[in-house]
């Protein structure tokens, strides 16, 4: 099967297909990440919690939710080509794609695809860190780098980030030159009211958490969001979700799953309220 995914025969059009990239050689710090897509479906199925989201929706063998898969990687060399053409390849089939890394660097080539297939997105990054660096140790797609890359090639026409409580000289000089709207922790403020014009595209780190929260990262920043403020921030969206990603979980720095089942709870309530969103009015989706 292309890419390595399962058959995506009598799948709909406009339904969330989830789909693994086990990727994590751009991570500056540990590697790790790529541990992770089997062992949040695993946390997902494991019976000790169900499939039904807060906003009613029983995923369970739901019509707009299937589990595709993970990219194979069968070529060493282009990997960042490969998961921007499978995400073509999916957008092609017009599912909303709800990936789960892998290290952040994933999200430019996944944005990359969603720019040929939407002419507006809105980026709602949730991270500790702003992912500005032009460089990083001389990579220029470092999972520190992702946002740098998106914004220079005009890929979103809006990015919002927010729990940042990281920023330096230089990554401030970039969110300046690029425009992006910066939430940070110090000015973080339960029930801040963000609102979207332009279909939003989630990408999620989950560093963005407090590491009392979820210590399954490779990069412990305390100071963060607790889950409930990261579930909410996602239930207030009131525009179509066109994808989303659930980035840099470790399993290696793991306690007890804690952070496996932060993972699989994020993907239950994105999954859930993109399926609400984009399907609220009508089963036609507009914005394709
Ligand atoms: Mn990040
Ligand atoms: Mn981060």
């Amino acid at each position: 099967m292309a890419y390595g995914f399962k058959s995506l025969e009598g799948l709909q059009p406009g339904m969330v297909a989830l789909v693994g990239i086990p990727f994590d050689k751009n991570s500056s710090f540990l590697k790790g990440t790529a541990l992770a897509p089997p062992i949040i479906r695993d946390t997902l199925n494991a019976g000790s919690t169900n499939l039904c989201t807060e906003n009613g929706i029983d995923l369970t063998n739901h019509t707009h939710f299937h589990d595709i898969g993970d990219i194979q990687f069968l070529s060493r060399e282009n990997e960042r080509d490969i998961i921007e053409q499978s995400i073509e390849y999916l957008l092609k089939h017009k599912f909303h794609v709800l990936s789960l890394g892998g290290d952040h660097a994933i999200t430019y080539p996944i944005v990359r695809a969603y720019n040929k297939n939407f002419d507006n997105i809105a980026i709602l990054h949730l991270d500790a860190h702003p992912d500005f660096y032009d460089e990083f140790d001389g990579n220029r797609y470092s999972h520190a780098c992702p946002f740098a890359r998106i914004m220079e090639e005009r890929l979103a026409s809006r990015l919002v980030q927010v729990g940042i409580r990281t920023m330096n000289h230089h990554q401030q000089e970039q969110a300046e030159r690029f425009g992006a709207e910066v939430v940070d922790m110090r000015e973080w403020q339960r029930g801040i009211n963000l609102t979207f014009d332009e279909p939003v595209y989630i990408s999620l780190d989950m560093d963005v958490l407090d590491p009392a929260f979820a210590p399954g990262v490779s990069h412990h920043e305390p100071g963060g969001l607790s889950t409930r403020d990261v579930l909410t921030l996602i239930q207030d969206i009131d525009v179509p979700i066109i994808g989303a990603d659930i980035v840099e979980f470790n399993p290696k720095r793991d306690l007890f799953d804690m952070t496996a089942m932060v993972a699989a709870k994020f993907v239950k309530e994105i999954a859930g309220k993109m399926i609400e969103n984009n399907t609220r009015d009508t089963q036609e989706l507009t914005h394709w």
